[in-house]
């Protein structure tokens, strides 16, 4: 009997694959784990034990999750690249800030990628990110542009990546992987395919270390779960500003005389930002109406 301890990087029918130092080997989790109803996750850090004749091991121990994805259901996730086109499809800065503020929410680190610089340099773009605290990286997965770069950012790290379909995230992964793993250019195609199959997410292992979550195209969460009074947490442009105000349970979007509204119109808070951030206080209010 061997010990290690891995990731588990497939589930499958009740079983768990986890890639050791010594390779992948397919588990079970043990029975008492079944009982008191813990269920392994893909990205799960576990200690199994492996029998050295058969091969075969068992999910002893799980370590506690850093943080947890619901669909893809995946854990201990450290970068989410939220990919936006410069151009074709233009780029949404409302999703773009939704996607991170749900990273935020989660301790997943944003890491913003600009695609398709060769169509368009995506300049400004870049700067109202820079300005406001993000890793920035404008990419092309037509002329390579960056890649290196981006390959620096996600070695040994566990990355999930997100953003409208379209952008290229499929076309960044290829290159990543050095081989055209993931269908590009097939939109509506995959789309209708999700509806009927069942996607299990795994993890991909990068050629330079670092894993990547094969399900591109993570949408969005449910922001609409946040308290408002949560939500200016996950601007971090914004939280500094927020902790200046001197008003309770201000929402920071029309009240004068608040310090976010202040810095706004000392360009200390992008406009863009701001108003998407008004959009989902908007938006979370709209839905906790109907609770
Ligand atoms: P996904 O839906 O986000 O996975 O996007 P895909 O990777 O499938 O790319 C969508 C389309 O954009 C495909 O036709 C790609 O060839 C194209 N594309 C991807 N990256 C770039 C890029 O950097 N520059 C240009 N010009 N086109 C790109
Ligand atoms: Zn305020």
């Amino acid at each position: 009997m061997s010990v290690y301890t891995g990731r588990i990087i497939k589930g499958i029918g009740g079983f768990y694959y986890v890639d050791t130092a010594d390779g992948v080997f397919e588990c079970r989790a043990r029975g008492v784990m079944r009982q008191k109803k813990i269920t392994p996750l893909v990205g799960d850090i576990v200690e199994i034990t492996v029998d050295d004749n058969l091969k075969t091991g068992a999910v002893e121990r799980i370590e506690p999750r850093r943080n947890e994805l619901i669909r893809p259901s995946v854990s201990n996730i450290d970068i989410m690249a939220v990919v936006a086109a410069t151009a074709n499809p233009r780029p949404n800065l409302y999703l773009l800030d939704k996607l991170i503020a749900s990273a935020e929410n989660m301790d997943i680190t944003p890491l913003i990628c600009f695609n398709k610089t060769d169509v368009d340099s995506g300049e400004e773009l870049a700067e109202i990110y820079e300005k406001s605290g993000f890793d920035v990286l404008r990419l092309s997965a037509e002329t390579g542009q960056n890649i290196e770069l981006l390959k620096d950012k996600l070695k040994d790290k566990t990355t999930v990546f997100a953003g409208n379909s379209g952008v290229g995230k499929s076309s960044l992964l290829n290159m990543l992987f050095g081989e055209e793993i993931f269908e590009t250019g097939q939109v509506s195609d995959r789309v209708e395919r999700g509806k009927h199959t069942t996607r299990h997410s795994e993890l991909k292992r990068l050629p330079f270390g670092g894993y990547i979550i094969d399900t591109p195209g993570f949408g969005s969460f449910d922001i609409t779960l946040l308290e408002i009074d949560d939500l200016s947490s996950l601007f971090r442009d914004i939280e500094p500003f927020s902790y200046e105000c001197r008003f309770r349970d201000c929402s920071h979007t029309v009240e004068a005389g608040c310090s976010v509204l202040q810095a706004l119109r000392n360009g200390k808070i992008e406009q863009s930002r701001h108003e998407n951030y008004c959009k989902l206080v908007q938006e979370i209010r709209d839905a906790q109406k109907w609770k």
